[in-house]
């Protein structure tokens, strides 16, 4: 039995990296799957992907640049009505920026707060009202081991996904005291191979920009996006009916050091 027969899933930042590795996961276990995008392109090719490999109507998508008030309702509405209803929101979409709080701007500053934080907080203000419509309901939101961990030079991406941790629990809290029907979690990754280690890769050459990041994870290595794409299916799915709240970390061990 597929473990997501029967659900649908609106995705963030599904063109690539591990909003497309979340959306394939997803499909193989059964949903129908809503990709959005600020890439619309990538976002359309990642649908036609998973259509081609599970079937015409598994998989839609559509342009979204997730700090727009106006378009999270219309591709909320939209990815509803393609899919039949709505039960899961992974809010995955990010960025992030290299700077301590001396070097980095104020815009950019603002910039990373709009993306990864205003976006969960609009995604789920506009979401759980018609995910309560359909059964059990189920909000991931993608922070980072960053938003437990800080580092000297990450100070806004620390921020956001500081908040995002913090703001999934308030979120929960709402999920439970409004009829217990949708429930809200977030997930940690440390280092993920997927583009946004482009920079680390330019920067040292691939093989040892990998090296330089495992050296520091227990495990001794990088994430693959599947490892995260594991994670999401048990929040998503109804086997974690009881788990609200909860910050899932996928570290390979760092912060148990
Ligand atoms: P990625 O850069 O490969 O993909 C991010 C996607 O988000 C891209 O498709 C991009 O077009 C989209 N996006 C950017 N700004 C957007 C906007 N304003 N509106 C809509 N879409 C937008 O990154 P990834 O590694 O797949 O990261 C996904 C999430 O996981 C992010 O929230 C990131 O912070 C988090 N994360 C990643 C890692 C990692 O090492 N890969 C580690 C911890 C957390």
């Amino acid at each position: 039995m597929a473990r997501m027969a029967g659900k649908m899933a609106l995705i963030t930042g599904a063109a690539q990296g591990l909003g497309a590795a979340i959306s394939h996961m997803l499909a193989k276990e059964g949903a129908k799957v809503t990709l959005t995008d600020i890439n619309a392109q990538g976002a359309a090719d990642t649908a036609a992907a998973i259509n081609a490999e599970f079937g015409a109507d598994t998989a839609f998508s559509f342009a979204h640049d997730v700090t727009d008030e106006t378009r999270w309702q219309e591709v909320l509405q939209a990815g509803h009505d393609a899919m039949g209803g709505l039960n899961v929101l992974v809010n995955n979409a990010g960025i992030g920026t290299i700077g301590s709080v001396e070097d980095e701007t104020y815009d950019a500053f603002r910039k990373v707060q709009a993306v990864d934080v205003d976006s969960i907080f609009l995604g789920c203000k506009y979401a759980m009202p018609l995910m309560r419509d359909h059964g059990l309901g189920s909000i991931i939101n993608i922070s980072s081991i960053a938003g437990i961990i800080a580092s000297h030079n990450y100070v806004s991406y620390n921020a956001a996904k500081a908040a995002v941790r913090h703001m999934s629990k308030s979120i929960a809290l709402h999920g439970a005291k409004t009829g217990g029907k949708i429930r809200c979690n977030s997930v940690h990754p440390t280092f993920i191979n997927t583009p946004i280690l482009d920079g680390v890769k330019a920067m040292f050459g691939e093989e040892e920009g990998l090296a330089k990041l495992a050296r520091q994870v227990p495990l001794g290595r990088v994430g693959d996006p599947e490892d995260i794409a594991y994670a999401v299916l048990y929040l998503a799915s109804d086997e974690s009916k009881f788990v609200t709240g909860a910050e899932l970390k996928v570290d390979g061990g760092i912060s148990a050091m």
